[in-house]
């Protein structure tokens, strides 16, 4: 039996890794589907604490795991198909192999929700973002959308405004989802404006490796009209990896495992770090922090047991 089984190989995952295999908890990490986690869907990280000059998201996630693996820690490759939370020792399924542990931290991540069009996934990092916070900086005095009429994308419209010249809020229907407050910011701040009943029906251009513009259909009247711009942020939100975990862990509405007095859940030994856990700040320094916490929670359990 592992005395500590970490789910995910983000941020969280592996700082939290980190910190328990240097307290001697022997840590195995379940790779997951993703090794890396969200980041090393992106290139170069600019807000990363230490580097003037930004750092390449791969080699800092491969950097993270030599460091981890430096100190003790097991990897496994492989997702996680089933758990049993309702006692310890817990079960841990992956693939064909059980495996058991007295505590357990859950940084599966969350992925932030796409419209599903050819060139969207191609043209991350090359125009299209998921996160204005990361990629804001790139944008400076340019012309940006955002898709989305909810809280997210209210916030990455705001955000955006500071940076951007123009910034055009996308939204399928005529009224927006996000609350009251962060509507009017939005509605009231001078460089965002709104285009209503519309989706984007084609991102431009695959052919330049850039974003250039978009095609946008009304959904009202089917007219299809072309907008010009520089970078497109998809502000539609984030769904966590907590469906393994629902009817055990207590989740939030949006599916968010809930935590209190750190990176505790409603299980006594069961912890949760990074985006799983986390609908608001997302961010992979967040993140790390959180799986130090994890770590050092999960460290106090077991000496305690
Ligand atoms: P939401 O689900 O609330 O909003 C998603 C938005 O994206 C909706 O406007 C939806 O349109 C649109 N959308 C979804 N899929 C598509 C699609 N395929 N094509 C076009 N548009 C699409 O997610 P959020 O992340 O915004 O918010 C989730 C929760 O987190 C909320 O409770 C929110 O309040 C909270 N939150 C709070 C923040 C804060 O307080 N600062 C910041 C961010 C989130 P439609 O409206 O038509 O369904």
């Amino acid at each position: 039996m592992d005395k500590l089984i970490i789910i995910g190989s983000g941020p969280a995952g592996l700082t939290a890794a980190i910190y328990a295999s240097r307290a001697q908890l022997n840590p195995v990490v379940i790779e997951g589907m993703e090794p890396g986690g969200q980041l090393t869907t992106t290139t170069i990280i600019e807000n990363w604490p230490g580097y003037p000059e930004g750092v390449d998201a791969q080699t800092l996630m491969a950097d993270m795991k030599e460091q981890a693996k430096h100190f003790g820690t097991e990897f496994k490759s492989g997702v996680v198909t089933n758990t049993d939370l309702s006692k310890r020792p817990f079960t841990v399924i992956v693939g064909q192999e059980k495996m058991e542990a007295n505590a357990l931290i859950i940084a599966t991540g969350a992925y932030p929700r796409l419209l599903g069009l050819d060139a969207e996934k191609k043209l991350i990092g090359r125009g299209v973002s998921t996160c204005a916070t990361c990629d804001g900086f790139f944008f400076r005095n340019k012309n940006v959308l955002v898709v989305g009429g909810g809280d997210t994308a209210m916030e990455e419209a705001i955000y955006l405004s500071t940076l951007a010249k123009n910034v055009t809020v996308i939204h399928r229907r005529d009224e927006l989802r996000a609350s009251k407050i962060m509507r009017e910011k939005a509605k009231n701040t001078e460089n965002i404006s709104f285009i209503w009943d519309s989706v984007i029906n084609e991102i431009h251009d695959l052919d330049k490796n850039t974003v250039t513009g978009a095609s946008l259909k009304n959904v009202k009247t089917g007219e299809i009209s072309l907008k010009k711009c520089d970078g497109i942020f998809m502000g539609l939100g984030h769904t966590p990896n907590s469906g393994l975990f629902k009817g055990q862990v207590e989740l939030d509405d949006n599916g968010f495992i809930l935590t209190n007095d750190g990176t505790r859940t409603n299980i006594a030994g069961v912890f949760a770090a990074g985006d799983v856990s986390d609908p608001v700040y997302k961010q992979a320094i967040t993140s790390a922090g959180k799986g130090c916490m994890a770590a050092l929670d999960a460290e106090k359990f077991i000496q305690g047991i």
